[in-house]
């Protein structure tokens, strides 16, 4: 590697180069990404670091996981995104210091200079203290995530197939989805699609009517973030396909094949119920990266409950106009309402842009318009040609939805690839009731420790070294 091409920052490829500021980025998702688009020729350096090589596109992270597409159509490589850009430089690494005095973020072993840092390293899940609960019950935040939840289910379903035991076949054929968001909606209405039809068509000793999923959540009505009338739509077209709905359910524990929760009676009082079922998922909670409470921790900055830093106007943090910090990892209250902005990808994506442009127009001494956030409103996808949408007021549901939030996906999706990809392959499932993406493949518990990023001991120069083993983390990305 010729010694002048080595780091954007220490040693810029052209001289011109040397004299621009330097804008690092932290996490190339939807708000990092962003950031990073709007920069492309501008007049600054961009160094984009990532523990992961890819942006993912979480929003379809739920089609994965019910084998109607493959992680590569919900994944883009960054360096195919941005690496021709002559001022972005892409580093796979992971993140996990910061000095802001000396202006340094610390990946890899190495200390890397800003002058601008961004940091967009998303959200992970919780567990509401309780992460023993997790390897029962995958979540659903990266792509191994999504492919655990595929391969569980499917081996459920290879292994009822082999079973004679009516009762553990039942068992098997069951899946309970903890968490009645757009996520679990969503995730609920594929998988209870792939359990009927797929046992119908393809698997001989099956009963199709024995197939179960059953969505628990702890509130009166699914999707509570949106309109009621919305709610009961989604909730009526879930049990219409099948789902079975426990809500006013706390769960109390998780454990091998049955899920206990709470439910509240009319009267007040609470009943416990066992509910057993082959297949756990988890979609219920969300926390905001580590890199907050660091970022609290080093500099002195708020953060909210859910560990998400809490910004200024500009997306700064007090005493540091430097940092900036946008996406799912910030808590932005500056708004009509004063409610902060919620964590997802409209938000991002706006604020990576606008955050971006306030760089460069700030480095040339030039005013940028203050941050205004235009709301889109929201939707999900509750089964095949059916999703519930509110355009800013203006709610629809079943086909009209499900176009709407097609069109909204696939503009969304950076990557024009996928883009055609996906719009093929959700024409020739609607077309044939056929899944493209039903391998099992990965081993099990395979959300748990998740390698990401480059090794120490290769980065530090010793070609004989053997990857070496790390510790399995609870969860490794995005976090
Ligand atoms: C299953 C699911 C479905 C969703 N559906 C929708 C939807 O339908 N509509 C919607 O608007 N929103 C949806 N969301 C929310 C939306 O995806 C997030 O709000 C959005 O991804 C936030 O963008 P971000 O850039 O802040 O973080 P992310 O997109 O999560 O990106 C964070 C990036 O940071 C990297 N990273 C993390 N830590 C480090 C580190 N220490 N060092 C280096 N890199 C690091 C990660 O690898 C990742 O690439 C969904 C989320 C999930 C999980």
């Amino acid at each position: 590697m010729a010694a002048e091409r080595f780091f954007l920052e220490l040693d810029p490829p052209e001289a011109a180069l040397k004299s621009l500021p330097h804008v690092v980025i932290v996490g190339g998702g939807f708000a990092g990404l962003k950031a990073a688009q709007a920069l492309r020729g501008q007049p600054v350096r961009v160094t984009l670091i990532d523990k992961r090589n890819f942006n993912l596109f979480q929003p379809l992270l739920y089609q994965v996981a019910g084998g109607l597409v493959s992680e590569a159509d919900v994944a883009s490589p960054l360096r195919q995104l941005l690496g021709n850009a002559p001022n972005i430089q892409i580093l796979l690494g992971e993140v996990d210091d910061i000095d802001a005095d000396a202006k340094e973020v610390v990946f890899n072993d190495r200390r890397y200079r800003y002058d601008h840092l961004i940091l967009a390293t998303g959200s992970g899940s919780s567990y509401f203290g309780h992460e023993e609960w997790r390897p029962e019950a995958p979540p659903m935040k990266i792509i191994e995530h999504a492919d655990e939840i595929r391969r569980r289910v499917l081996m459920a379903l290879e292994e009822a197939e082999q079973t004679p035991d009516p009762e553990r076949r039942k068992l098997l054929q069951t899946v309970i989805v903890i968490g009645g968001g757009p996520t679990g909606c969503e995730l609920s209405g594929s998988l209870v699609e792939l359990m009927t039809h797929a046992v119908e068509q393809e698997f001989k000793q099956l009963d199709a009517s024995q197939s179960r999923v059953v969505l628990i959540d702890p509130g009166d009505r699914v999707l509570r973030a949106m309109h009621p009338s919305l709610s009961e739509a989604a909730g009526h077209h879930l049990q219409k396909v099948g789902v079975e709905l426990v809500l006013g359910g706390r769960v109390q524990s998780i454990r091998e094949g049955e899920v206990v929760v709470n439910l509240k009676d009319p009267d007040g009082s609470t009943t416990s119920r066992t509910i057993a079922g082959g297949t756990v998922c988890w979609t219920a909670g969300v926390r905001a990266s580590h890199l907050g409470k660091l970022l609290a921790e080093r500099t002195g900055c708020d953060v909210d409950r859910g560990g998400r830093v809490v910004v200024e106007h500009d997306f700064s943090i007090a005493d540091h106009p430097e940092i900036r910090v946008v996406g799912d990892l910030c808590s932005y209250s500056h708004t009509a309402d004063g409610k902060p902005l919620p964590g997802m990808a409209g938000p991002a994506v706006q604020m990576g842009t606008w955050v971006a442009r306030d760089i460069v127009a700030r480095s040339q001494g030039n005013s940028h318009p203050p941050f205004r956030f235009l709301d889109f409103g929201s939707m999900a996808v509750i089964g095949r040609s059916f999703a519930v949408a509110d355009l800013r007021g203006f709610r629809v549901s079943g086909t009209l939805g499900w176009l709407l939030w097609g069109l909204a996906h696939l503009a969304f999706m950076p990557d024009t690839e996928n883009r055609v990809t996906l719009l093929i392959k959700w024409l020739w499932q609607i077309a044939t009731n056929q899944r493209a993406s039903l391998l099992i493949t990965g081993h099990p518990n395979q959300h748990m420790g998740v390698e990401v990023g480059l090794e120490r001991r290769e980065l530090a120069g010793d070609p004989a070294a053997a990857p070496a083993p790390r510790p399995a983390v609870a969860e490794t990305a995005p976090g």
